[in-house]
């Protein structure tokens, strides 16, 4: 029987008889993205395909979350919503298939990659981009959906860089009594606590939750930056209380007009109330604000989107397709060779604490505390060295409010080394 975790490499394999998978295009907390094939049709047509890790398949919230994205998606007909094609759950295998974004998502737009520091977007890009993201969000509002997972790797884009909102699985539906923190994001409060809204730390998640998000968004697209850094604690807290950032402080090379930092008083308002009542509305003063009669704007210093292996992103409108082709081929035979040696690399190593301690994690973004708690235990019976699960297990009792067995936790940590762990330590030690 196939091991459970680490997940296997499908590459090369046919899923139900019929979609064929080229290579991973990343992975999630739940599952691997494949580039696959629909070979029902002729010739073959491109596709997505999420698979489930087999670790989930008995999980029956994984599956329902799986299932909650395609039924999602499969509402809606937007031009800049993802579109689902099919999906399947069984006691063998689970997955989802989607059209395939050909231009990978805003995170590399963002960060191209993974040592560079964040970059700013061009304003016209801008514009364009939160234009085709605000109908899409706003469609999901118009039926009565929450998306809760608004961040770059969502972002999807086409082959002309056009917008395809992606990641419905945690979607909720605006009326859902049941609302709670349970896996807010699918980072959960570890991965996008950077756009969480502060009335999500209070598990009261809406429409407004979501616009905020994208004025988060909006502000790291403007500025390279995000408004608030620092570890998951401390983003909280300052989601909660900390002023929001003027544009300047962020871009220091920006000239703008003061109306600008109203576009952020306004959509970073910590009161959901004083937000904009809908994204088109946030994207129409946005647009205001950079039109209002001021100083022109000084262009980012240094922003070159011209790297080795990937074309220039920055000319988008005028993209020549040809020579995209040739330089993403390249780069996606580059990724198909490194992913293929980390995953045979980690199907060698099965069951070691950095796997168990990876699925604590996931577990945890579920907020399934008991069972995240069993994989860091496990983790540290392995390895009773192993830093990164003693500061995991630390931050889930953190979470559950157990104070003194997430300083005993943190402290191992920061004993054996963990930096981050210090840093969570002197957060609980000096709340503000
Ligand atoms: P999380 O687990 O927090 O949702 P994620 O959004 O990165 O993280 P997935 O949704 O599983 O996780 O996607 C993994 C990666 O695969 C994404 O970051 C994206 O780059 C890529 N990806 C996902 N769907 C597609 C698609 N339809 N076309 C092209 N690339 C995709
Ligand atoms: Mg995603």
């Amino acid at each position: 029987m196939q091991s459970a975790w680490p997940p296997a490499n499908y590459s090369g394999q046919l899923i139900a008889g019929r979609y064929f998978l080229y290579y991973s295009l990343g992975e999630g907390s739940f599952g691997e993205v494949y580039y696959a094939k629909d070979t029902k049709f002729e010739p073959p047509r491109p596709v997505a395909l999420k698979l489930l890790h087999r670790s989930f398949l008995r999980d029956p919230q994984v599956c329902e979350s799986l299932k909650r994205e395609a039924s999602a998606l499969a509402r809606f007909s937007h031009p800049h919503i993802l579109r689902v094609l099919d999906f399947e759950i069984n006691r063998e295998q689970a997955y989802i298939v989607t059209e395939f974004a050909p231009n990978g998502s805003l995170a590399q737009l963002l960060k191209p990659d993974k040592t560079s520091v964040g970059k700013a977007l061009p304003l016209e890009q801008i514009v364009y981009l939160l234009e085709q993201i605000a109908t899409a969000l706003d469609e999901a509002h118009g039926q009565g959906l929450i998306h809760r997972d608004i961040k770059p790797e969502n972002i999807l884009l086409d082959n002309a860089n056009r917008v395809l909102l992606a990641d419905f699985g945690l979607a909720m539906p605006l009326n859902n009594p049941q609302l709670t923190l349970n896996g807010v994001g699918s980072g959960g409060v570890w991965g996008t606590a950077e756009y969480a809204a502060p009335e999500i730390w209070d598990e009261k998640v809406g429409k407004k939750s979501d616009i905020y998000a994208l004025g988060v968004l909006l502000f790291q697209m403007l500025t390279g930056q995000l408004p608030y850094q620092g570890t998951a604690a401390s983003l909280m807290r300052q989601h909660m209380y900390a002023p929001v950032p003027r544009v300047g402080e962020r871009a220091a090379w920006l000239t703008y007009p003061p109306a600008l930092d109203e576009v952020f008083d306004r959509v970073l308002s910590k009161v959901p109330g004083n937000r904009h009542t809908s994204a088109r509305e946030l994207s129409q003063h946005f647009r205001h604000a950079i039109q209002a009669p001021a100083k022109a704007y000084a262009l980012p210093p240094k922003y070159s989107f011209n790297t080795p292996n990937k074309p220039d992103i920055s000319s988008y409108v005028n993209l020549k397709n040809e020579q995209t082709i040739k330089e993403g081929f390249k780069l996606l035979t580059l990724t198909f060779y490194i992913t293929s040696l980390l995953l045979t690399y980690r199907s060698k190593h099965k069951h070691t604490p950095l796997t168990y301690n990876k699925r604590g994690l996931a577990y945890m973004k579920l907020e399934l505390y008991s069972l995240a708690r069993k994989n860091f235990d496990k983790a540290l019976e392995l390895n009773p060295d192993f830093a990164p699960a003693y500061r995991n297990r630390g931050i889930l009792y953190q979470l559950q409010g157990e104070r003194d067995n997430s300083m005993r936790d943190l402290e191992t940590a920061v004993k054996l080394g963990d930096s981050k762990a210090r840093l969570e330590l002197s957060n609980l030690q000096n709340p503000i």
